[in-house]
């Protein structure tokens, strides 16, 4: 039961002047953002989810197939997929490379639960396209955890040295032969082949869940910014447009959620940018790439890189560049200078692809936690509002557990997602801004330039080196 009544703002008086984040190549391919479904006003409903990206729509979906009666809303402020859903690298992989942080948080078993069910998120998402019929694109190629750079050697050792612990190996080690072919590129030096994980087209799969959703009876109200709750035994949802009532809220906003007071602190906004080229599959082919790898590198400004089925090369960077008060503003739209490093990363990576046209670039929010694992739980003070935010740049396979975990919370089911390690755990806290700002670019920055001696062949400064060590995350968008 709700303790005594709150006001909790959703949306900040500045992020309402926010315009949408233009559409992403992903988007364009797909046909488009939608005509918005309805714009909500007024109604009733015993599950309002906030969001309408992979987590607000897996939110509905979960609930849905486990409740079929119940009446739920998706309010999203733009439309389904204008937030990172319809703007990410596509790249699907599991959570083992984060094993580390789950046996932090879990311990031995709960780790190895978590690790599993991100794995089999992969075949349940592949399975809800053959089911429902959304050509998502998906290939099978395995993720690539690559070194580029001599200090990078072995990033992964204490990943498969956990893995190895816990008895279950999802990794391969490759020869740098097989790096190479598999790369098409001659800057890998070493890597190792998650042979489980896809790439899919982002885009394509968000408007099949938004479809679904809607077919499963789901209302979906579009252009429908909520700015505020009014929390109680029925939570209003104030939006631009009118209240909406429900039993249960779910906050599924992403990197949104810095504007919202109790969740602020847990995740900072950066940027991660991606640039696609025009067709290249002849010259890839003639490099030997030839499968459909996506691939990482190990640094913390993470590039990230998969083919398109139409045989671009879709190019991303998690520049970290941050904006001023964690606002969701240009920085995370079309950032120019995160597209020229992501740009000149693309170059250098592949120098056969030197005079190869960029014929798209776009930015996106990644709402980063300190640990790169997601917090999810019930807003303190209240027992039917709750939140999954803080997926960290790898969202994409573990949104579809994040879903599981917050129906179970809605639906008050006591379970292993409703019970599991993420929920309601008490991770490390950003600053406050402007502390936060200030000190995030001065980290940033150190980041920037470590990397770019190192890309030189130089050594950092001592000083760049031991603020570089405060970045939180690192290996993702
Ligand atoms: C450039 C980029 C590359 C990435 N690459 C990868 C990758 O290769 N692999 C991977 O696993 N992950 C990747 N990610 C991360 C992945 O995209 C996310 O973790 C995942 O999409 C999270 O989904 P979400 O539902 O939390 O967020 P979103 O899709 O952002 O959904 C949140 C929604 O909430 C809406 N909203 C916000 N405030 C309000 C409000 N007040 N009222 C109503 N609606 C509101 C927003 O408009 C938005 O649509 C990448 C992300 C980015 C930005």
């Amino acid at each position: 039961m709700a303790k005594h009544t709150q006001h909790i703002q959703v949306l900040s008086r500045q992020q309402r002047c926010d315009p949408p984040l233009p559409l992403s190549f992903w988007m364009e391919e797909a046909g488009g953002l939608p005509a918005a479904t309805r714009i909500g006003t007024s109604g009733h409903f015993d599950h309002i989810i906030i969001g309408g990206g992979f987590v607000g729509l897996w939110t509905a979906l979960h609930i849905k197939r486990r409740q079929p009666e119940a009446s739920i809303a998706v309010i999203e402020r733009y439309r389904c997929g204008a937030g990172a859903s319809g703007r990410n690298g596509g790249s699907v992989m599991s959570w083992w490379s984060e094993i580390g942080g789950l046996l932090a948080i879990g311990g031995r078993e709960e780790a190895t639960r978590l690790a599993h069910a991100s794995q089999d998120a992969i075949e349940a998402i592949e399975s809800f396209c053959l089911e429902h019929g959304i050509d998502a694109q998906l290939a099978r190629g395995g993720w690539l955890w690559s070194a580029t750079l001599e200090d990078h050697r072995d990033a992964w050792a204490a990943v498969l040295a956990d893995c190895d612990r816990l008895g279950h190996m999802p990794f391969t080690l490759l020869s740098p032969q097989d790096v190479a072919v598999r790369t098409g590129s001659p800057v890998h030096l070493q890597g190792i082949l998650e042979p489980g994980a896809v790439t899919l087209q982002p885009a394509r799969l968000v408007l099949g869940m938004r479809r679904v959703a809607l077919e499963q009876g789901v209302t979906i109200f579009e252009d429908t910014p909520v700015t505020h709750l009014q929390s109680g035994r029925t939570v209003q949802v104030h939006t631009e447009h009118g209240v909406v009532t429900g039993d249960t809220v779910v906050l599924a906003t992403n990197a949104w959620a810095a504007a919202i007071p109790g969740l602020s602190r847990l995740i900072v906004p950066v940027n991660s940018s991606i640039v696609v080229t025009e067709p290249v599959s002849d010259l890839l082919q003639a490099s030997g790439w030839t499968g459909d790898e996506a691939i990482n590198d190990s640094q913390t400004m993470v590039n990230y890189y998969r083919k398109t089925s139409g045989g671009r090369l879709a190019f991303g960077k998690g520049t970290g560049a941050l904006s001023r008060g964690s606002h969701i503003d240009g920085t995370f739209g079309r950032h120019e200078p995160s597209l020229r490093l992501a740009e000149a990363d693309l170059r250098r990576t592949y120098p056969q692809l030197a005079q190869t046209r960029i014929t798209h670039g776009w930015s996106g929010p990644i709402d980063r936690t300190h640990d790169n694992l997601p917090v999810l739980g019930t807003l303190p003070g209240t027992d039917n509002i709750h939140y999954g935010i803080g997926w960290s740049g790898h969202g994409v396979a573990p949104s579809y557990l994040g879903g599981q975990i917050l129906a179970s919370l809605a639906l008050r089911q006591r379970d292993e997602w409703s019970e599991c390690a993420l929920v309601n755990r008490v991770p490390r806290r950003f600053p406050p801004e402007p502390l936060r700002s200030f000190g995030g670019n001065v980290i940033r920055n150190a980041v920037c330039r470590r990397e770019a001696a190192r890309v030189a062949g130089r050594t950092p400064s001592r000083l760049d080196t031991l603020l570089a060590r405060l970045a939180p995350g690192a290996n993702h968008p």
